[in-house]
């Protein structure tokens, strides 16, 4: 009778579970840097290295100069929803950070081989741990391994080996390295650029020559330069406003009219963390489509903050798309105020060359 046959519903194994969420947040390499960047500068950094492998896939590693973990918290680094950064669901509301549920260095461990070296201020040494599925990794006993003392620098770094290696299908998928690279150098530039008293590096490696090398006492427009360009850190409006009504306010630096180039760059961060928006990207082309020749686009970075209390950043767990409120209001009120700057600098320009 019916009792006695296989129940067809069942509950997924844990690890199972885990390691489908893993996939969902870390797709490729460079979101894995992206949780590791931001974990770093949450951790007041203010130098960032990072070494790069077949693209991230053999191994990515983020070395920062920030507060360091305890010793006592290593245990639990790695499992999921353990975080400084959340107490209360409340707390979302107005965390300032960039993690907040505890959920990457969790989904990293499942998917790939995770090793933490570790020192704070207070510690007499290093502390190093590995770690699998969420736990310290076993030693040859069966038992989990105890993190071991090592010498070290105040700060953390954080060793990603072969990501994806127990997805082969996922694994599989990734056709260039190099396609890779060019993502993680794209992302680490965008933070570049963004954390503006903070020092970058990456490289690849095996190679002695660094792709970014930013010191932390670099400009943002010397960021610009180095990063994407003379021509375009040449032609660079300043530009900032707010309005209480929608809570928001921001500022950035965008090419004037004397720039263009056949495909828009973006750089957008929403209170402090990289993400992306059609809408806003749609918006600011549509202004500067007055000011450009027919197909030229501009440079933009865009550092928005929205009171936290109205925008919801738990949409999806890659924080990739933010929702807020007033999107229109406030993308309206942005573009109004760079198509104002625009037009400024046009008239003077014009000005120039009728005197
Ligand atoms: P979240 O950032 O959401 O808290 P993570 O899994 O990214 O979750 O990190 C878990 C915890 O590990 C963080 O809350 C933080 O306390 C600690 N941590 C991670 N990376 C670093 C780092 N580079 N320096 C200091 N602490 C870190
Ligand atoms: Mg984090």
């Amino acid at each position: 009778d019916g009792d006695k046959a296989p129940r067809r519903i069942r509950a997924l194994d844990q690890d199972v579970v885990n390691k489908i969420a893993a996939g969902e947040i870390i797709v490729a390499p460079v979101q894995a840097l992206k949780e590791l960047i931001e974990n770093a500068v949450d951790a007041g950094s203010t130098a960032l290295e990072v070494l790069v492998k077949e693209g991230g896939l053999k191994l990515l590693q983020i070395t920062d100069n920030g507060s360091g973990i305890d010793k006592e918290d290593l245990s639990i680094l790695c499992e999921r929803f353990t975080t400084s950064k959340l107490q209360k669901f409340e707390d979302l509301q107005t965390i300032a950070t960039y993690g907040f549920r505890g959920e990457a260095l969790a989904s990293i461990s499942h998917i790939a081989h995770l090793s933490v070296t570790t020192k704070t201020r207070d510690s007499s040494c290093a502390w190093r741990a590995h770690y699998d599925s969420g736990r310290l990794a076993p030693a040859k006993t069966g038992q989990p391994s105890n993190p071991k003392p090592v010498a070290g620098r105040q700060g953390t770094q954080i060793t990603v080996e072969d990501l994806f290696y127990n997805v082969p299908t996922r694994r599989r998928a990734f056709r260039s390295a190099s396609d890779e690279y060019n993502k993680i150098i794209d992302m680490v530039g965008k933070y570049a650029v963004h954390c503006s008293h903070v020092a970058f590096s990456c490289k690849k490696h095996g190679e002695s020559s660094t792709s970014i090398a930013i010191p932390a006492n670099a400009s943002s427009i010397d960021r610009i330069r180095q990063l994407y360009g003379g021509s375009v850190a040449n032609e660079l409006i300043n530009y900032s406003t707010s309005d209480d009504r929608w809570g928001f306010k921001c500022n950035g630096l965008a090419t004037n009219a004397n720039y263009s180039i056949k495909k828009t760059i973006l750089l957008l961060f929403i209170n402090h963390r990289c993400v992306e928006s059609s809408n806003i990207r749609k918006a600011i082309e549509q202004t500067y489509s007055a000011f450009l020749p027919k197909n030229g686009h501009p440079f933009v970075y865009l550092s928005l903050e929205i009171d936290p209390r109205r925008v919801d950043v738990n949409v999806h767990p890659t924080k990739r798309e933010v929702n807020f409120l007033n999107e229109d209001e406030i993308i309206q009120a942005i573009c109004e105020h760079i198509r104002s700057k625009l037009a400024a600098v046009d008239t003077s320009r014009t000005f120039l060359t009728q005197t």
